[in-house]
């Protein structure tokens, strides 16, 4: 099947109004220091724009008031909304209540979807996904120990979890546990909604990383450490069936970890404008920088790199589009780890050139490398993703004792396939 990644006209209008709207109206957002308050008051007017223009959660299907692009659309847009940490917010689309809308769509009730969903879609309400803990390896999720037990009409949760994005700035908390520890945990894991209002909720803290080290609690984008110490919450508040955590978190899963690669690609591309534009302004040892063989080196290398991720991450998500997230599950693992690395690399290419300039916070490259680091864990760690993809791989193989290209036992089969016309030749001699 040939690939298409091509878009109607009308879209590439709709990129070219997304591509304004983000340099003009959201860059000079990122050099101030705003609180929440404010934030909202400057944001609230652009994103009555962008579902004036019909682009607001557009990930979302047009049931739940989203535009249903699909993924090749949505990468496009998102590798625009990716230059800014500030536009997937703008435009309804931001991780995690983007992926977490995604989920409760897929497994809730109505009544769910009537006192989360919708208020979540609004913006009325804020979510977070809280699945990993410390004291397990996230990695494998198998061995999860948070456990809701169920008690008449309610269930009781006990864990500790952490690295629970917007826990503390969250109404409401995704929470990913053992449900029935008899059977195998991909039948015995389940999801359910917890407030974080109720009793027992206890958020100890955000956790300080190389990406926020002076963090201040409560702020949206942090990371929250969680005890659930005899939590207890309506039996309803469950997600699909007993049992469905696995299967729900493989469907939120893959369309996130897409989504993600496309913003790097905006990512990349600013770090790489940087690099290029510096490489053209620097003068040092008789020539600008662009001159050295160094410098284009890494402006080559980088371009190629992000041409092979933006190519990688539009064929993941044309395969999603023709045959759904499960079928593409390698193409997505490759781009995760493939994307995450290029666009460190890029980034860290671009404070090169910069020198001490690009170490220091006149400059936006050194939060944009803090930030690509965590690429590298987040949504499954590098090495898991390339186990997914080798495992999947090898599945086309089969073991051989003697190599199937070793040459002279290739040579014995020939001879004996051809043997009458070799010995023909050698009569004919
Ligand atoms: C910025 C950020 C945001 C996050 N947001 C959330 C969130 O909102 N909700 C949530 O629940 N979690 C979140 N996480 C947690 C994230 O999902 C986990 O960090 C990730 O799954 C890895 O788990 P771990 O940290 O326990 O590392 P471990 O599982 O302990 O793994 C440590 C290292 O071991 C190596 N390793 C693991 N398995 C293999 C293997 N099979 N082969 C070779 N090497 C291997 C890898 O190098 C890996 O980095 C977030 C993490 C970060 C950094």
């Amino acid at each position: 099947m040939a690939w298409d990644f091509s878009t109607e006209p009308e879209f590439e209008e709709k990129l070219e109004w997304m591509r304004t709207f983000v340099r003009e109206e959201v860059y000079p957002l990122e050099t101030i220091d705003l609180d929440e308050a404010t934030f909202r008051r400057l944001t609230d007017p652009l994103k009555e724009e962008v579902k004036r223009q019909g682009l607001w959660a557009a990930h979302l299907d047009p049931e739940l008031g989203g535009q249903g692009f699909g993924q090749v659309k949505l990468g496009l847009m998102h590798e625009i909304l990716g230059s800014s940490i500030f536009a997937p917010s703008i435009f309804g689309n931001q991780a995690p209540d983007s992926g977490n809308a995604e989920l409760i769509a897929i497994g809730a009730t109505d009544e769910q979807k009537e006192r989360w969903l919708w208020p979540l879609l609004e913006g009325k309400l804020r979510s977070a996904f809280s699945m990993t803990e410390p004291e397990t390896a996230g990695s494998d999720p198998t061995l999860l120990k948070t456990r809701a037990v169920r008690d008449g009409d309610e269930w009781v949760i006990n864990g500790h979890k952490w690295f629970t994005s917007n826990g503390s700035s969250a109404d409401f908390l995704v929470l990913m546990a053992i449900t029935n520890p008899d059977v195998h945990p991909y039948q015995g894991t389940s999801m359910i909604i917890v407030p974080v209002d109720t009793p027992g909720v206890d958020i100890v803290r955000d956790v300080p990383t190389m990406g926020e080290p002076d963090v201040e609690f409560g702020r949206y984008g942090n990371h929250s450490e969680i005890y659930y110490r005899d939590v207890r919450v309506p039996y309803e508040n469950l997600i699909g069936n007993e049992g469905d955590g696995f299967l729900l978190a493989q469907k939120r899963l893959g369309p996130g970890r897409i989504h993600h690669c496309m913003r790097w690609l905006g990512q990349s591309k600013r770090a790489f404008d940087m690099l290029c534009e510096r490489a053209l302004s620097r003068y040092a040892f008789g020539s600008t920088l662009a001159e050295k063989q160094t410098v284009q080196n890494w402006i080559a290398d980088s371009a190629a790199e992000m041409q092979a991720a933006r190519l990688m991450t539009l064929h993941a998500a044309w395969k999603m589009d023709q045959q759904g997230s499960s079928a593409a599950r390698v193409e997505i693992a490759m781009i995760k780890y493939f994307g995450a690395q290029a666009l460190y690399n890029v980034i860290d290419r671009a404070i090169q050139i910069h020198g001490a300039l690009g170490y220091s916070t006149d400059l936006p490259l050194e939060a944009m490398y803090r930030n690509a680091r965590a690429a590298r864990l987040y949504d499954g760690a590098d090495e898991v993703h390339r186990v997914t993809v080798a495992r999947q791989i090898l599945k086309n193989y089969a073991p051989h004792d003697m190599p199937s290209e070793h040459i002279p036992t290739r040579r014995e089969e020939a001879q004996k396939k051809f043997a009458a016309l070799l010995d023909q030749a050698t009569a004919d001699l």
